[in-house]
């Protein structure tokens, strides 16, 4: 018999900021518009920051996080503290929170001009950070105060909190050295000044511990990294009066598990929904009696009701294997990834809602999960949570389900092969040398975005609707007819978003009213979530490609977002597994791209800009999940006549380590963002003889400046030095959606010029 543990406790390492109505999305955008003053952003965002430590000390939280709030970003956070910062901020006369914001956003102002830090994915999640910037310049320097006040804040609301910080490995990891320093410099600097921040902060607030957010731990790590965590750890935590925990998130800890009993801890929290190896991993080690042991069997970046006889289970295994532990219940990440609150879900009925869980309802399931351990709970609050398992959550599709079992090789196989289909095209298509395009958006004025309001709230009808937006794809034509582009779109102004278009059209997806996820800074995402089979039951886009191309004799594209990234901005269902709910998208996708063909479309671009983003963590991981990708492209578009042209896109360039995936979906064309960086991918392409036809992006439109004729025709001379002239597409980097009118028409004019004279020159 083993011993009986300690009481089980509960706890997180972080809460949404956003706030249940996005207050602090709309609070940081009136202050950038400069409508309220910093005095009056600080106190708001206290009052917020407030009020989620209030909530999470009411709801019985045994362990509250602070210093998760960010205003923008957790590495900017860090950055901000430690005084990283790159030499083009230094000299525009900024500090504080307004040097903050000049990092997140850029700064362009009195003539001066920076640009801001480069954002990245976090790990496998939708969510972005800041990339910090190691250049020669930069010198550290603490900055604590932001950091102090906050805990100050948290001390005189009486409330006890463990703050949590991103930590000094992943910080390394992540940063970029753009100078001469080298890596090793780096480790050392991050380290002296972690050591330095964590003094300061338990000097001027007395706090006596601290976690230390290690997700980088997830990858697979090199033995020199784990020799380089080992370092940065032992030094750091030798070094300061406080007791340290480990967090880790996004996977398992198969490298580094055995060195963490030894590094001082004193506990450690492990994800058990993404790393379901950990469990096993934990029976390999040891902890000292009383080692805190963060068990995350809550989901941190889905929001389905938790399985609460699952979770008992593997928090029994771990009791049973770890007797001394002191045992905390705790999500499987930050709470960050998910929305704020069921509080305000007005639409989905209770029948549905009863299946889901969003922050608020996470910290009472952490709190269910702690009683039942206990013994303190009543025994019908896991009956309740045991009715939702008993039986299946909806209806089985059967006709769906077999149309995905009865798939053959031949579905996935297109004919005949691209080198001979090309050559159909060319000739059914006769395009000039360097066809242009773009990538399917024109800007979203706020003439548009009034339409769509006034159809939601009933102030205009449907048809009235429709007509005003065919005026404005009438027009979209014109003006790309004028300038002179080769294969036309028709704008994208019915839709503002890549997935939710869709998913309202199809079969099995359901909709929440308010739950926004931060994507980054001000940014917010409000993925729809799969419920069930999905099945097209009518056409998606038909209509309105099909009344473009009667406006023009020149090929409009038919534009569609493909299986794999609709599943990836997607909260998907947790009883369906991910292949299937790719087939059975990728089918709908394919019965409306036959749709299309059979209307007259003779160019569709089904959109992957998502593809890179689901990319497993581990190597090991990653083939399976590029093979499932691939094959859903395949699907989509395998059954169209040898003259259709597929198109293509991706809204980044880094993919050098994946091109024999993305040549494998066997599209025609792609399209994608090409930066100063992407010349080494456009050699990479050449070198590995990629076949696709390929559209590096010749202009920024994430930026509003007007590239030059001579700029553009330096670019598309630099990629024509390196990709033979018949492979190259000349179009934008991404859709032009977010940019004015003003700037956009310009640009395309210049890109179109630049790409005559070059024909002109190489005929
Ligand atoms: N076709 C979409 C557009 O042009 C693609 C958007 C994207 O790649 N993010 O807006
Ligand atoms: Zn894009």
């Amino acid at each position: 018999m083993t011993q009986a543990n300690s009481p089980v406790k509960t706890g997180i390492i972080g809460y949404p900021r956003i706030g249940a109505a996005r207050e602090l999305k709309f609070l940081s955008e009136a202050f950038f518009r400069e409508e309220i003053a910093e005095n009056e952003f600080y106190q708001k965002v206290h009052a917020l920051r407030k009020s989620n430590l209030e909530f999470l000390k009411n709801s019985g939280l045994d362990s509250i996080p602070s210093l998760d709030f960010s205003l923008y970003d957790g590495i900017l956070d860090i950055i901000q503290a430690l005084g990283f910062i790159p030499e083009r901020f230094q000299n525009l006369g900024l500090q504080g929170l307004k040097l903050y914001f000049a990092m997140a956003r850029g700064y362009q102002k009195n003539g001066r001009n920076a640009v801001a830090l480069s954002m990245k994915k976090w790990f496998n999640t939708n969510y972005h950070y800041l990339v910090p910037e190691y250049d020669d310049a930069v010198a550290p320097k603490i900055n604590a105060g932001f950091l102090i006040s906050a805990l100050k804040e948290a001390q005189e609301a009486g409330i006890q909190t463990r703050p949590v910080l991103p930590g000094p490995f992943t910080f390394v990891k992540l940063t970029r050295i753009t100078g001469s320093k080298s890596a090793s410099e780096l480790e050392e600097t991050v380290t002296a000044l972690y050591k330095e921040l964590l003094l300061v902060l338990a000097k001027e607030t007395g706090i006596a511990e601290i976690s230390l957010l290690e997700p980088y731990l997830a990858k697979d790590l090199s033995e020199e990294d784990c020799e380089l965590f080992r370092r940065i750890h032992k030094n750091l935590i030798s070094a300061v009066p406080l007791r340290v925990y480990l967090a880790t998130c996004f996977g398992d800890l198969r490298n580094i598990i055995s060195a963490i009993p030894e590094l001082g801890y004193s506990g450690l929290t492990l994800d058990l929904v993404e790393g379901k190896e950990n469990l096993r991993l934990l029976d390999s080690v040891s902890f000292k009696p009383g080692f805190e042991l963060g068990l995350g069997v809550v989901s941190g970046i889905n929001i389905w009701r938790n399985n609460y006889e699952k979770s008992l289970e593997t928090v029994r295994r771990v009791q049973e294997k770890h007797p001394d532990a002191a045992i905390v219940i705790t999500a499987s990440s930050s709470l960050l990834h998910v929305p704020v609150t069921l509080r305000n879900e007005k639409s989905l009925p209770e029948e549905k809602l009863k299946y889901l869980a969003f922050a608020e309802e996470k910290i009472g399931e952490l709190r269910d999960l702690r009683d039942i351990l206990n013994g303190s709970s009543s025994p019908d609050v896991l009956e309740k949570n045991q009715e939702l398992f008993k039986t299946p959550r909806t209806a089985a599709d059967t006709a769906t389900e077999n149309r995905v079992k009865n798939l053959q090789a031949s579905d996935f196989e297109r004919q005949p092969v691209r080198s001979e289909r090309l050559k159909i095209q060319d000739q059914a298509f006769g395009f000039p040398a360097l066809p242009t395009t773009t990538i399917g958006s024109f800007p979203q004025t706020a003439e548009i975005r009034a339409l769509r309001k006034n159809l939601r709230s009933g102030a205009i009808s449907r048809a009235d609707y429709d007509a005003e937006i065919r005026k404005h794809i009438a027009a979209c034509i014109k003006e790309q007819e004028k300038v002179g582009l080769d294969v036309l779109v028709h704008g994208e102004f019915e839709r503002n978003d890549m997935v939710e278009f869709f998913g309202r059209k199809l079969d099995g997806y359901i909709f929440t009213d308010n739950g926004w996820v931060q994507s980054y800074g001000t940014r917010c995402v409000k993925p729809p979530v799969i419920w069930s089979t999905i099945r097209r039951t009518a056409p998606l886009t038909v209509d309105i490609a099909g009344y473009a191309q009667s406006l023009t004799a020149k090929p409009v594209k038919g534009m569609l977002t493909g299986p794999i990234t609709i599943l990836n901005w997607s909260f998907p269902s947790e009883d369906i597994p991910a292949r299937e709910s790719v087939m059975e998208l990728a089918l709908a996708i394919r019965d409306e791209v036959l749709d299309l063909e059979k209307a007259g479309i003779r160019i569709i671009q089904i959109d992957e800009a998502a593809l890179r983003e689901k990319l497993p963590l581990r190597r090991a991981d990653q083939q399976e999940y590029l093979s499932l990708a691939v094959q859903a492209f395949r699907l989509t578009a395998s059954g169209v006549k040898p003259e259709t042209q597929i198109h293509t896109h991706m809204c980044y360039s880094e993919f050098g380590d994946i091109l024999k995936s993305i040549d494998d979906m066997d599209a025609d064309v792609i399209s994608f963002e090409a930066s100063r960086s992407s010349l080494t991918l456009l050699k990479q392409l050449r070198d590995a003889g990629f076949e696709t036809r390929t559209g590096p992006g010749v202009y920024d439109i994430h930026s509003p400046r007007i590239p030059s004729v001579e700029e553009f025709t330096a670019t598309i001379r630099k990629i024509l030095d390196i990709l033979p002239r018949e492979q190259v597409w000349i179009n934008p980097d991404c859709g032009l959606k977010t940019r004015g009118n003003a700037e956009v028409w310009p640009c395309l004019e210049n890109m179109l010029t630049a790409t005559r004279k070059i024909r002109g020159e190489q005929a």
